[in-house]
């Protein structure tokens, strides 16, 4: 073999040494790339498994949840939470049609981040409680509520946008971006095949998958089923009749039971006896010992309540540490017996750490001391408020109204007014008003009713039933600063009377639709001096009531008016008119704005702090206001 015939050879088994490291390699690539392929796959599907591992998690929480009979509110903040929190989208709120006058509006029903509105706010400068957002406005949502369908956009301006239009579009799209929300899914919910309200997810991606509108679809599925059930467990609980602390009967029967009895009761001319009964020194239970005792020392009274009670009677927890017993039959002697029987039971009873405790008994007649049920319930509990003025552990019994009453003060009032034409109303109406209130057996309600009437006069958004309500929560104020009976029954005739000056006033002001100019501000503040010189101080039964009349539009920080009074130089009933009356101007809708929510009003009260009322008459006044939304 030559030389070149051996290279040649030699070339060949390179070249087919180089051939099979390059087929070689090529395989391995293709081993790694698989290999990688599938690494990413695992990656994936592992993604995936956890993303509906914790799909299930959430699902499976919010069923324990319906099935805890938690209130709706607690189980759709529940819902939105886990949707931000475990699902991780950025936001996610539910919100539900408010109709008002023929349009719907929107109301947050639940909401997953609390700090989202504030920068909501921060970056646009407005409050969102200012706005009333039209539910929904852009036509896609509205076919997706029709047809109860799930919808999704990228479109987040247009979503925004088309529920407060004010808002310019260029700072939306800045907002969106800092808050890192990219698109947004729109989902129906329905509850007993009616339109509930809408879940509204945001995410971070702007392509959303089938898969996760499928879970999303399903976990719409599972909120429709808890609303369901949470209005169910709802439904249930109204219907109750009895206090689950105490066993005995709750609010809500001892109202039923009383008006049936009333009834009975006149039918068969037969009297009924109500002791009003409240632990005394509650507080200070809970704030020695804790809640704990407090509750012991709540179970305790009831257990001598059952104790005491006869079959027929009815014991029953009025809400707190307040109990009513209803005693059928039994006249006021009978019921003195047995308010002073339970009333000793109370103060035997010794419980562990706490020792005796006392209650405060007030007990009225039907019948006897009145005719009227509302007013029944109103003298038991002011019979029992005398007994806590009058150092607790004790028993008092109530006053008859045909005593001479603050009612028949105001009725004789009215009827001064209304015959001397010193208001401009026309005859007739003042004849009617005059004669209803001269009929025999004038009662709380005909003389509420008259003072609807007249408020009416130059109000003509006047609610009827206000003034009673009114009367209620400046009586319950006074209560809080330990006014006694007769300045109490003085600022009620004042809460009828404040705004008497407003009759004086030219309709036109009263009426106008643009805001008032100062001219007009400056002869509005004369009303409550109308009121307290020239309409009341002819009559002579009510001058201690005049310096209320007269002082009840100064601020507690002198801005008022007509005698910028400030702190404690306002009388007490005085700032007690402001804040009722500030308060249901509020609610009452005026020619130039809206009717506030209560929660709005509210607000509002809280903001004029130190302006217009000092904190303690605000907070004392919300907590009473608070209890009664809860009602
Ligand atoms: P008074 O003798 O004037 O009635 O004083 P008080 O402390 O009993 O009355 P106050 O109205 O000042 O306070 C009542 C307290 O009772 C405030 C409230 O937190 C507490 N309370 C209301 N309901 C319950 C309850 O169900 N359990 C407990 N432990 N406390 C309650
Ligand atoms: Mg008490």
């Amino acid at each position: 073999m030559g030389f070149f015939e051996n290279l040649k050879k030699f070339k060949s088994r390179l070249d087919e040494v180089d051939s099979s490291v390059y087929t070689g390699s090529k395989s391995l690539l293709e081993v790694y790339e698989r290999n990688a392929k599938l690494e990413a796959e695992i990656e994936q599907r592992t993604k995936e498994l956890d993303r509906a591992n914790k799909q299930m998690l959430t699902l499976q929480h919010i069923w324990n949840m319906m099935n805890s009979s938690e209130p709706l509110s607690s189980v759709l903040n529940a819902i939105v939470n886990s949707l931000q929190g475990e699902l991780g989208y950025v936001y996610s709120f539910i919100i539900q049609p408010k109709l008002e006058g023929g349009d719907s509006y929107i109301q947050i029903a639940a909401s997953s981040r609390d700090d989202f509105t504030a920068k909501f706010q921060q970056h646009f400068h407005c409050k969102i409680s200012d706005y009333k957002m039209v539910y929904p406005q852009i036509s896609a949502l509205k076919d997706a509520v029709i047809n109860n369908t799930i919808y999704q956009s990228s479109n987040l301006t247009e979503l925004i946008g088309g529920f407060i239009p004010e808002l310019k579009s260029e700072n939306l799209a800045k907002f969106f971006t800092d808050a890192n929300m990219r698109s947004y899914i729109f989902v129906p919910l329905t509850s007993k095949q009616v339109h509930f309200g809408s879940l509204i997810v945001f995410s971070s991606r702007e392509k959303i998958s089938g898969s996760e509108l499928n879970f999303l679809n399903l976990f719409a599925k599972q909120i429709e089923l808890a609303i369901t059930i949470a209005d169910l467990f709802q439904a249930v609980k109204a219907q109750a009749v009895t206090d689950s602390m105490t066993g005995l009967y709750n609010r809500r029967y001892f109202e039923e039971f009383i008006k049936k009895e009333a009834i009975r009761a006149e039918r068969q001319n037969q009297h009924f006896t109500v002791i009003g009964l409240d632990l005394d020194h509650l507080k200070q239970i809970n704030d020695v010992y804790g809640h704990n005792y407090g509750d012991i020392a709540i179970k305790a009274i009831a257990e001598v309540l059952k104790n005491n009670a006869r079959s027929i009677d009815i014991a029953a927890r009025m809400g707190g540490e307040e109990f009513n017993l209803i005693l059928p039959g039994v006249d006021s002697a009978g019921g003195l017996v047995a308010a002073e029987r339970i009333r000793k039971a109370i103060e035997g009873t010794e419980l562990e750490k706490i020792g005796h405790i006392t209650a405060s008994v007030g007990v009225a007649t039907y019948l006897e001391h009145t005719e009227d049920l509302d007013e029944l319930l109103e003298l038991t509990d002011i019979a029992m408020y005398e007994s806590k003025r009058n150092g607790r552990n004790r028993v008092t019994l109530a006053k008859s109204v045909h005593e001479t009453s603050w009612q028949d003060v105001a009725i004789k009032t009215f009827i001064d007014i209304l015959t001397k034409h010193r208001i401009p109303l026309d005859e007739t109406t003042a004849k009617l008003l005059t004669q209803k209130l001269q009929e025999m057996n004038i009662n709380n309600q005909k003389l509420y009713q008259v003072a609807d009437a007249l408020v009416s006069v130059y109000n003509p958004d006047h609610a009827d039933g206000a003034v009673k309500h009114k009367v209620q929560l400046a009586t319950l104020l006074a209560k809080r600063y330990d006014l006694s009976k007769s300045d109490i029954d003085k600022l009620k005739i004042a809460v009828l009377l404040y705004d008497i000056g407003n009759t004086m006033l030219p309709k036109e002001i009263l009426n106008k639709k643009e805001p008032l100019s100062e001219e007009d501000k400056d002869y509005i503040k004369q009303h409550p001096i109308i009121a307290a010189r020239e309409i009341l101080k002819p009559i002579s039964n009510i001058t201690d009531i005049i310096p209320i009349i007269e002082n009840h539009h100064e601020n507690w920080n002198g801005t008022g008016y007509p005698n910028k009074k400030s702190g404690t130089d306002i009388p007490i009933e005085s700032q007690i008119i402001l804040i009722v009356d500030s308060y249901f101007a509020l609610l009452e809708k005026r020619p130039y704005r809206d009717a506030k929510t209560k929660e709005a009003a509210i607000k509002i009260i809280m903001s004029e702090i130190n302006s217009k009322w000092s904190e303690k008459l605000a907070k004392e006044f919300i907590s009473i206001v608070k209890d009664e939304i809860d009602i």
